[in-house]
């Protein structure tokens, strides 16, 4: 249900109907507005009903089902579109197209080094790189681990630019979040709900992939589970779903760009990288991912591609990252968002 409260209402008042959802059993959630605040009570679907009581309540203007089936990261909670800070002075979401660049792997101190520097003079604002890694395979290249994101640290500390790094098993939570700055949740792991609800806990924002095989609607139940544990920051990242076509690794859904904004205020960035599999047909994905509105990239830059251990064949050398990030500012600018220097 969604508590719409009066413009006028005071704190006193919202802290009490805040207090009767938590006493009817639900959670609640208040949205802070320019006019007006809401509240979402979120929990339990059969007996919501017994929350229309909050009606009489002093300050409360109406009582309103939300009718689509994730709550928290609808419109209907809240229509106006979620800004997510990353680090001071940082944040997507907002008017800044937000790049962020690096390898698939962290592989030695020189390669993290290195991508991280070019990275950042070519525009990147945050620097991706996998310690844990989840392969195909299991005699692939499984990543450094503590190592890698001790590395990833020291990268963050020589260039300033925050980390994003994925944590693939709930039992790593706690050791990843040490490190990152973004914590990502894989493709293979979108629907693990044990991950999520763990994420969910955390005060760090939380970059969110698509699942290979996942709906829009699943994708965004999937952000609802971390945002029902408390944790806002959520950042959705299409990276391509699988279909008949064989020609590119994935098929990146860049539609769904356009039908996101229509249901969620959550931002979204496009991985390129996995969604094509191949780096020529990165640049040309990372235009059309702005044109099409999207709140950034996460794209995947190795120094020397043909020696990377994982996900060579679609990472960009730092010098093609580069001439793409000239060329991206103008389709960024034609949408009227802006890009750091
Ligand atoms: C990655 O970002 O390197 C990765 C493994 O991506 P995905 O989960 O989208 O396959
Ligand atoms: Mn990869």
């Amino acid at each position: 249900m969604i508590i719409v409260m009066k413009k006028g209402a005071d704190k006193e008042q919202l802290a009490a109907v805040e207090a009767k959802i938590t006493e009817l059993g639900y959670q609640p959630h208040v949205i802070y507005g320019e006019t007006r605040n809401v509240i979402g009570a979120v929990g339990e679907e059969r007996g919501k009903e017994k929350l229309q009581i909050l009606q009489s309540m002093a300050g409360v203007e109406n009582v309103v089902p939300i009718l689509k089936p994730y709550k928290l990261a609808s419109l209907e909670v809240q229509p106006e579109p979620s800004t997510i800070e990353i680090v001071p002075g940082l944040a997507i979401g907002g008017k800044e197209f937000v790049v962020g660049a690096g390898p698939c792997a962290v592989e030695t101190r020189e390669q993290i080094c290195e991508t991280a520097i070019a990275v950042k003079a070519a525009g990147a604002r945050m620097l991706r790189g996998g310690a844990f890694k989840p392969r195909t395979s299991p005699y692939s290249f499984q990543g450094m681990e503590e190592d890698g994101l001790k590395l990833l640290a020291e990268a963050r500390e020589l260039t300033g630019l925050p980390i994003v790094t994925e944590v693939v098993n709930p039992r790593d939570v706690e050791l990843v979040a040490r490190y990152a700055d973004v914590m990502q949740v894989g493709a293979r792991n979108t629907q693990n709900f044990a991950l999520l609800k763990m994420l969910g806990q955390l005060d760090k924002p939380i970059l969110l992939k698509r699942g290979m095989a996942t709906t829009i609607q699943e994708f965004l139940m999937s952000a609802e589970y971390i945002l029902s544990e408390g944790n806002r920051r959520v950042i959705l990242c299409e990276r391509g779903i699988r279909t008949f076509e064989t020609a590119t690794r994935n098929t990146l859904d860049l539609s769904a760009i356009p039908v996101l904004k229509q249901q969620t205020h959550l931002p979204v960035v496009i991985d390129p990288s996995h969604g094509t599999g191949h780096s020529a047909l990165v640049p040309a994905m990372c235009y059309a991912a702005a044109a099409a509105g999207a709140d950034g990239l996460l794209v995947e830059v190795h120094p020397c591609p043909e020696n990377a251990t994982s996900d060579g064949p679609q990472s960009l050398r730092p010098e093609d990252f580069t001439a793409m990030m000239k060329k991206l500012r103008k389709f960024v600018e034609v949408c009227e968002r802006t890009m750091a220097d």
